[in-house]
């Protein structure tokens, strides 16, 4: 009954409301409930309300794996996934270019766990390979990446986690299930951060882990004793906002790359990194691995242009540290998510500061491309 995506975002996992028949799942806010056995304790904290596991099944049939659990925050998510599958003396392999927040995790607490880690010098298999050591566990890759949108080949990243019995994970945060389902070329564990596409309108904080039964078993064998569980009321907001998922971000999809289209031909913009130009160096295997090519997209401005002042000219898209909401929203990496980040390491990476991050919302494309035109002419443009 279940099959088409958009189907799975309105229907699947729904609760029945046998006692009022509302046409949506009612929230069940009880935090205590009937005892019935030791097998059989219902508590938020076990993943096990009724909207927990109603959300969670969303979530499984959205990324086409067994299992999900949803976690208070993208970060609870990726911290619980990683500390599940790692040990004292156990080493991970990370991609470089990694959410600032996963980055901080893994440099700020792992050394205190006695977690060893190593970061992969590029996205080739040859960089995932190099880093590789005999107490390797788990492989961690982030694809379309932050905030350069570089394209990490899964079935490369789950060949190799295959050669080395690791484990293997990605942060599908950026591309979303509407645009990629990692389980189908052999990922193991599938995160989000649900505060972005999922949730979708810049008002709820969330998390999920998607994955095969035996996987989510220990995520939250790990969970239930870390504790990062959301609330009730705020997985019933998750659940409503799913609903429009595919029809949101197809939307940020295409006004995505009608942007980088119309970033790519004017003067006053130097280069544009998306995954749908041809140029872009993953758009071969973006093309293979995606249904569509997201809704980020990141632009250096000409030397020309004077940055802050293109930033405050804009009158439509809102400067913000977040992304994926239904409304546009633009940030200068190097002023804020990156601003931590050491210079050299910047250039190494290829952040200049000149360049801007875009998360296309749902407007029409005259509006923003208007905005974007007059923003720019404040801002020095004399074109
Ligand atoms: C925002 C984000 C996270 C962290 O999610 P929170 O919900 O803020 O904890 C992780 N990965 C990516 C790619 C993100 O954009």
């Amino acid at each position: 009954m279940i099959k088409g995506f958009n189907t799975i975002c309105t229907h699947a996992g729904e609760l029945e409301d046998e006692q009022y028949k509302g046409a949506v799942s009612p929230l069940y806010m009880s935090s205590s409930y009937a005892y019935e056995g030791v097998e059989q304790k219902r508590y938020p904290r076990y993943f096990n309300t009724p909207n927990q596991e109603a959300i969670a099944k969303k979530l499984a049939a959205l990324e086409q794996t067994a299992g999900a659990l949803v976690f208070g925050s993208g970060m609870a998510a990726v911290s619980t996934a990683l500390l599940a599958f790692l040990s004292k003396g156990d080493h991970v392999v990370l991609q470089r270019t990694l959410y600032g927040g996963t980055f901080n995790l893994v440099v700020e607490e792992f050394e205190k766990f006695g977690i060893e880690y190593s970061f992969a010098g590029g996205l080739e298999k040859g960089d995932f390979e190099k880093a590789v050591q005999p107490n390797t566990k788990v492989i961690y890759v982030e694809t379309p990446s932050n905030p350069l949108l570089g394209i990490t080949d899964l079935k490369m990243v789950a060949a190799v986690a295959r050669e080395h019995n690791l484990v293997s994970m990605i942060d599908n945060t950026f591309a979303s299930p509407v645009n990629q389902n990692p389980s189908q070329f052999g990922i193991d564990i599938v995160i989000h951060s649900a505060t972005k596409y999922l949730g979708g309108h810049s008002d709820i904080l969330a998390g999920a882990v998607c994955a095969s039964d035996e996987h989510i078993e220990k995520v939250f064998s790990l969970g239930k004793n870390l504790g990062g569980n959301l609330s009730d009321y705020t997985v019933w907001l998750l659940e409503r906002s799913i609903k429009t998922l595919g029809l949101r971000v197809k939307a940020q999809n295409k006004n995505a790359l009608k942007m980088a289209k119309f970033l790519k031909k004017h003067k006053a913009v130097s280069r544009v990194f998306y995954p749908g130009l041809k140029d872009h160096p993953g758009h071969e295997i973006a093309k293979e691995q995606m249904n569509g090519f997201g809704g980020m997209l990141s632009f250096e401005l000409d030397e020309a242009i004077d940055v802050s002042a293109f930033l405050e000219g804009l009158k439509l898209i809102k400067p913000s540290m977040s992304l994926a909401g239904v409304e546009s929203t633009i940030l200068s990496p190097a002023k804020t998510s990156h601003a931590l980040v050491p210079a050299e390491e910047l250039e190494q990476q290829g952040i200049s500061d000149r360049l801007l991050r875009f998360s296309l919302g749902i407007e029409d494309k005259k509006d923003l491309f208007g905005d974007i035109e007059q923003a720019l002419q404040e801002a020095g443009y004399k074109g």
